[in-house]
């Protein structure tokens, strides 16, 4: 009997717990950690006060940032989405996405819609030209979700800021991030936070969006509005207040909602980061670990987190 053969599976596994215990689980040693700093959000969007609770985060009791939004933005109008005749000029849409391109929805893009997604059952237009799109709150909420209802098939999706401006969004941020060696997936809630107060959201479902032929667009500043979360954005477009930095490095423009910072892409050379892990971040010496926004074209503002996530809890 060869015992080599035997042997090789306790090798192999002796290896792996060699390996997994140098993987340790929490890794705050070897990786730069910077607090949040609660003065960067802009007071005006705050409704009360900054609080400092200590929350259950993946079972630790952990100090955390608590403050209430009503996720609108103070520094840009919402909207427009929708145009309404596909003659319509650029400005009277917002933007949508593919491939990781950014496309102005005008009147022309409607029309052309058959042809982009080379699909001839798309038709957002009727024979007069207007668009086909939501234009109450029954509508928005019919259209605005994974199981589109069929009389809202082939709409332009819009739903109003003003349909659920009394819905209050609370952040729980660690004070103090913790990393971790394991990426956590983007739950539904939010992925993150605008210093004014909007929600950063994990990607559009563009699936379920696209396979009832919908498009639901977001507005120049990569925003839009959504029955259980109010106006959010799926993409960082430099509309939202920014933190500069001291050195050329990208601006600040928010936090994970596991304490790290999110910059924008472009550092003031316009130059992109290139070391950046599969969440969409990377450590240095000032920032500590940090994230970087995707390109707007991404529908991806950060890919996930490597720190103990805090929460989004939406009352509506
Ligand atoms: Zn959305
Ligand atoms: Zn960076």
């Amino acid at each position: 009997m060869n015992t080599n053969k035997h042997l090789k599976p306790f090798l192999l596994l002796a290896l792996i717990v060699v390996f997994s215990s140098c993987k340790s689980d929490k890794n705050t040693a070897l990786v730069k950690v910077v607090s949040v700093n609660p003065d960067y959000f802009i007071t005006d969007n705050i409704i009360g006060k900054i609080t400092q609770e200590t929350v259950k985060l993946d079972g630790t009791p952990t100090l955390c940032y608590v403050f209430k939004t009503n996720s609108r933005p103070s520094e840009h109008q919402m909207g427009p989405w929708c145009p309404r005749h596909i003659d319509d000029a650029k400005d009277k849409g917002g933007i949508w996405f593919e491939d990781g391109k950014v496309y102005d929805v005008d009147g022309h893009f409607i029309a052309e819609l058959a042809e982009f997604y080379s699909d001839d059952q798309w038709k957002l237009f009727r024979e007069d030209g207007s668009v086909k799109y939501t234009a109450t709150q029954e509508e928005c909420e019919g259209a605005a979700k994974p199981d589109v209802e069929e009389a809202y098939q082939n709409y332009c999706v819009e739903c109003l800021p003003k349909y659920y401006k009394d819905q209050i969004t609370t952040f729980t941020i660690p004070v103090t991030p913790v990393y971790t060696n394991r990426e956590h997936r983007l739950g539904r809630g939010g992925l993150g936070v605008a210093f004014n107060g909007v929600n950063f959201d994990p990607p559009a479902p563009t699936h379920a969006i696209l396979a009832a032929h919908t498009i639901a667009p977001l507005d120049d500043h990569g925003g839009h509005v959504n029955p259980h979360g109010g106006y959010h954005y799926h993409a960082a477009t430099g509309s939202t207040k920014e933190v500069g930095q001291t050195d050329v490095h990208a601006s600040m423009i928010g936090y994970a909602i596991d304490g790290f910072g999110i910059y924008a892409l472009l550092d003031q050379n316009k130059n992109q980061p290139t070391d950046l892990d599969e969440c969409g971040g990377h450590e240095d010496a000032i920032r500590g670990y940090h994230y970087h926004a995707g390109e707007p074209g991404g529908n991806e503002i950060i890919k996930c987190l490597h720190g103990i996530p805090g929460s989004v809890h939406v009352q509506e």
